[in-house]
């Protein structure tokens, strides 16, 4: 496995393995791997011929007053896992690689970024995009591979790259919980042992919200309610939003039919925490 910790070194391994004919795939991570990471190398080993993992803690979408210092680097740690599961090359650049001087260009995918997270997190998927659109740039991966856990996340990307017909292909994965359904994140080291039971209630109550739709509710304003009934039991649980949305417009849905997302962000003590469901009532 190759560390490259410049924009020259991984460009120079990527030309060299496309000229063997090989697939690139491109997990991009900000580090602090985990099972929900390893879930996303796993399908890019299994996809492509040649992969690799940038890890870089992106200041430009982390909003003022928010964990952009504290966020954890463990770097040896992380590199001991790409190297267990068959990575090839692990992109590690600096800031001053990324972001050499003030950075006057931004991607910005509109609408999108307005709803859900957007509303309390105003530049966060500028910052996003603008870091993927870079590293797809540096990298020019056939695939990259994004989690479903950040939902809103994924759907952005996917459609920055559509518009700006960028030639990849984005694949999502599915969200890896711990065996008590609270869905896994380098955020979750902020918790303590007692926040962390609080945090199962985050998918309890999307649960909630799954059954309630497989019995036929079909309005989202009831639902919703026993959902912060559920969220409610820990007073530690702050609730920023619970939304049930078009799984592609992630516009509010009042009356739930076809392809929904079911997402929720809270504050518990020091953490955000989001998460979501996807749901097809149609198909019951
Ligand atoms: P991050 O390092 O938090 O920026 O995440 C890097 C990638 O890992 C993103 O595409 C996330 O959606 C994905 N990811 C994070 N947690 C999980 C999880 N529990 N399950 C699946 N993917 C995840």
């Amino acid at each position: 496995m190759e560390i490259a910790k410049t924009i020259q070194s991984v460009r120079s391994l990527v030309k060299a393995a496309r000229s063997k004919s090989k697939k690139i795939g491109l997990v991009p991570t900000m580090g602090a791997l985990h099972i929900g990471h390893i879930s996303l190398i796993e399908a890019a080993v299994k996809q492509c011929d040649f992969v690799v993992v940038s890890i870089f803690v992106n200041p430009t979408q982390f909003g003022p007053g928010e964990d952009f210092e504290k966020y954890p680097r463990p770097l040896d740690a992380d590199l001991k896992i790409c190297r267990k599961t068959g990575v090839d090359v692990v992109f590690v650049p600096t800031q001053e690689q990324m972001y050499p001087a003030e950075n006057l260009t931004w991607v910005n995918v509109e609408k999108l970024t307005e709803l859900l997270c957007g509303q309390s997190r105003p530049i966060h998927f500028r910052g996003v995009t603008t870091v993927c659109a870079k590293l797809f740039n540096i990298v020019a991966p056939d695939v990259a591979f994004f989690g479903r856990k950040d939902a809103q996340q994924a759907i952005v990307v996917r459609r920055m790259a559509a518009d700006l017909n960028m030639p990849l292909e984005i694949v999502i994965c599915p969200t890896v919980r711990e065996p008590n359904g609270l869905a896994v994140s380098s955020r979750n080291k902020y918790l303590t042992e007692e926040q962390k039971k609080d945090a199962t209630l985050i998918y309890k109550s999307l649960q909630k919200c799954r059954e309630m739709i497989d019995d036929g509710t079909t309005d989202s304003e009831t639902i919703i309610a026993e959902m912060r009934k559920i969220l409610s039991q820990a007073p530690s649980i702050e609730i920023e939003y619970i939304s049930i949305v078009d799984a592609e417009t992630l516009h509010n849905l009042d009356k739930i039919a076809g392809k929904a997302l079911a997402a929720v962000a809270v504050q518990i003590g020091p953490a955000r925490l989001i998460d979501n469901i996807l749901m097809d009532a149609s198909k019951k």
